[in-house]
Formats: C-alpha cells, structure tokens, sequence
C-alpha cells in the first residue's frame, strides 16, 4: 500500500478543488444526481481495513461531484446561499490544517485574536454600535439562539430573576413579540429556548412581509412586564425591511428587548446606495446575520451581536476549573457561542473581508441587488408574469400564468420552476407567498454579474413559453 504523506493529499485537495471550480460555470446549473442516486453511490460496509488517504479523497471526490449542488457558481438563485470566496476557502482549509480548537485564547491564540479584529470590522461594515460583542456561530439560526438567550437572560434579570441559574421555573412571563412573516429558524430559537415557538405574539405585515407600525403599537399596547421584540431586516421572499427607525423606539419605550433577525438583510448596511432600507436597525440591542450568505464565508458561519456584551457573555458562559482565566483584553471565543470546542472561523472571515475590503462588499451587495432588479424587469415585461414584491434587495418572486385561474397559475409556476431547473442555465427555487406557488429567486453569489441575471432570465421566460403550451 502507498502511504500517503500529509503534502500529497493536501496537494491533491487543492487540484480537486480548482478543477473543480474551474468547471462549474460549463456545466448545466444543478446536481446531475438526486439524494436517493448518491445514497446508493456511498453505501458500502463499515470498512474493516483503513485505505490509503489519497486514495480516499480521490474516491470522494469522484462520488460526490455528481451530487454537489451548483451554489458555488453564478446562477445558483433558489435560496440565498453565498457562493465561498475562494480566499475564504482558503483560510478555511488552513484553518483545518493548523487544527486549533478556538475555544479559548490559550489554545488558540491566532484565532481567538483575528475574531476581535473580525468583529470590529463587522460592526463598521454593518454600522452596529462599536461596543458591540458578536459570537462567530455556525450561521443565522444559532445566531439567533444566541441573541434571544442574552434577551432571555437580561429581561428576566431586570425583573428580579435570575434566568441563567434558575430557568424558566417559576420565572414572571416574557411577552415575545413578533412580525408574521419572521424566518422560520427564529420560532425553533424560541423553541430552543423554552420560550415557545407558539406562545408568542404575532403583529401583522403587509404585502412585504413588513411589520405594520399601527398593528405593532396596538400589540405593544397589552404589554407589562418583560418583553423581547423580534424583527426582520431582509424577509426571505420579499427582502422587505421592518420599518425599524418607526417602531424600536415604541419597543424601547416598554422597557422591551429588540432583535433583529438580518441574516443577509443586514448587509443592506454595507451598501451605501441600499443602506437606509436598515435605517434605525442600530437602535436594537441584538442582531443576527450570516457570514456564509452575502459575505461568501465557506459553510458553515454565522455572527451573534449583541450590544450589551455583559448580557451576551452571561448567556454563554462556560465556567469550568479546568479552563483558564481570562485576564483583561483577553478573548476567550467560547464566551460568546453556545459550543465550548469549534472551529476557527474567524479565519475565514478576515481573509475575506481583507481580500474584498470594504468597498469590495459595498460593490458585491450592490450588483447583486441589481441583478435581481434586472431579472424582475425582464420576467415583467412577459404577459402572464407577475413579480409579486418591491424588488428592494436582492429578492425576486416571480408569477407565471399570473391571469389564469389560480390552481392554473400554480400548475403553470411549478411546471416552469421545474422546467428551468432541468434546462440548467441556472436553479431557481420555489416558495409559497399568500397561499400561491412562486418562483424565488435570491441573488447572493459573489461572482454573479448582470450578464448572469439577462441570460437566466431569458432562460426562465423560454421555459414559461413551453410551460404554458403544456410541452
Ligand atoms: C437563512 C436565514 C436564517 C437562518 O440562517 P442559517 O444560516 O441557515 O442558520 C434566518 N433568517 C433569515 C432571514 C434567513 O435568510
């Protein structure tokens, strides 16, 4: 047997993966095989033998390539999913390499250094107080989680109990509240939290998915006692924006906590054309966002700020004998997440943000919104096509068969959703918005350009054509 010396298959990684990227833009814009295919393809007996490394990662490779989702290149438009710098790749891979466990600042000093300077950079990019602290999470969902613990904790302690220590046990109610067209992962936060995904109350949007201010202040109203405020800078469909600078301040008024959910909205901020669609957003007390959507930071990474730091590393505190001390100035990372042992991510992070810079970003958010406004105008111009929101960011929802009965029009968006998938120019995705079928499509990757957006929708319209003569 051939043994494998660590520079071989790290080398051979590397081809792998260049190849790799080289490639993708050729190729129809979807997996070539679907879960059960590849289920099969890996399948075999717990090996009773190890083999050779090289080897391994050659058969990886080959068995996973035809399962691998197309999100790495310029026409991946079905969810927001950021398409990894490769400087973030980079890093990444060094990260696993040098293999430092950023738990603490002792067992990693680099990385628990570069996250302080990551998060300065963030607060300046995304224009949130300075003195804010953000845990590197694994994305938006434990982002959130991380928050809403720290509002947890901090409401609670404000009325006289101690939530870290004693729980919910007897503990006075929190009064969430909360805009009907909030993400999904912010309801399993809450239901993390024993706070309830359903015992919350929800304020009414309008056809933007937006919290209205009058049915905001009329919920607010009822409200006694301690209170957490959640709300939503970039909703999934639309991209619509909580009218923040209006109703934080009715929020704050009550004493109550205000999150805001921004896992790519929030990088509005770093636009300067696009910026006041957050306007007021820094009046909150906690945010989250991602690094892995509108950053393009590899899988998996995501930031929970929050303004109070006291608040946040109460919530997360891990205190063991065992561990060592932080003196002043020093960052343990783990202070600020729910996990003890993680990866580095602020690796990746900072090499992004060193390689795109501030401007870089700016220019990124900003195409990227005018792609998806580019793509809306054309599908528009077709008969029978209706873009269903204000495209304000990088969020388009799309109609088709828009005059026809409506069970007619779903039949006819499915089947163009469907067809466009299968043509392969680029993946669209599929929602449901006030109880109709559309076609999503987010614009989130780094590299994609107005070209990108002109040729997929041409693509999405020819579609339609055959969708609507029943081929
Ligand atoms: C993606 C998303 C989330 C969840 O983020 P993950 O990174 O998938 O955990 C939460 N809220 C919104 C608005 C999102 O777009």
């Amino acid at each position: 047997m051939i043994k494998t010396t660590a520079e071989t298959v790290l080398a051979a990684a590397a081809a792998h993966a260049a190849s790799f990227r080289k490639r993708l833009d050729s190729l129809p814009q979807h997996a070539r095989k679907t879960h059960g295919d590849m289920v099969q393809i890996f399948r075999e007996p717990l090996p009773a033998h190890g083999g050779d490394a090289h080897g391994v990662i050659d058969e990886l490779v080959t068995k996973a390539e035809p399962g691998l989702q197309f999100s790495a290149g310029r026409r991946f438009f079905a969810w927001v999913i950021g398409s990894s710098h490769p400087a973030g790749v980079a890093a990444d891979w060094l990260t696993s390499a040098w293999g430092q466990n950023a738990g603490n600042h002792i067992a990693a000093p680099a990385a628990a250094a570069v996250e302080t300077i990551a998060a300065e950079w963030l607060l300046q990019l995304l224009g949130l107080p300075r003195q804010s602290s953000i845990g590197f999470v694994t994305g938006a969902t434990v982002a959130n989680f991380t928050c809403l613990a720290a509002a947890r904790g901090e409401v609670l302690r404000q009325a006289g109990w101690d939530a870290d220590a004693q729980g919910l046990f007897g503990a006075p109610p929190v009064t969430v509240v909360i805009g009907d067209d909030a993400h999904a992962t912010v309801f399993s936060a809450l239901q993390f939290l024993g706070l309830g995904h359903d015992r919350v109350t929800r304020v009414a949007t309008d056809d933007q998915g937006r919290i209205i201010p009058a049915a905001f202040a009329t919920a607010l109203a009822g409200v006694s006692g301690p209170c957490i405020v959640i709300l939503q800078a970039g909703q999934i469909n639309t991209g619509g924006f909580d009218p923040f600078a209006e109703i934080i301040p009715l929020a704050k008024a009550k004493g109550a906590w205000v999150h805001v959910d921004g896992a790519f909205g929030l990088w509005a901020a770093a636009a300067p054309a696009r910026r006041a669609l957050c306007s007021g957003v820094a009046l909150a007390d906690s945010w989250a966002t991602d690094g892995h959507k509108w950053l393009q930071a590899p899988y998996d990474s995501g930031f929970a700020i929050v303004r109070d730091e006291v608040a946040h590393r109460r919530a997360m505190t891990v205190a063991a004998s065992y561990l060592p001390l932080t003196a002043e100035g020093e960052r343990d990372p783990s202070h600020y997440v729910p996990e003890l042992s993680r990866r580095a991510r602020g690796f990746a992070v900072w090499a992004i943000i060193k390689t795109l810079g501030e401007s870089g970003i700016a220019e990124m958010v900003e195409r990227n919104c005018r792609v998806a406004a580019r793509v809306a105008e054309i599908l528009a111009r077709e008969a029978g096509v209706r873009i269903g929101n204000d495209v304000v960011l990088n969020q388009a929802i799309a109609r088709f068969g828009a005059d026809e009965p409506p069970e007619r029009g779903d039949q006819i968006t499915a089947d163009t959703i469907a067809m466009v998938q299968k043509e392969g120019t680029c993946y669209v995705g599929s929602a449901r918005w006030r109880g109709r079928l559309v076609m999503r499509f987010s614009v989130s990757g780094g590299e994609t350009t107005e070209d990108d957006g002109e040729r997929s929708a041409a693509a999405i319209i020819a579609c339609y054509r055959k969708a609507l003569n029943g081929a």
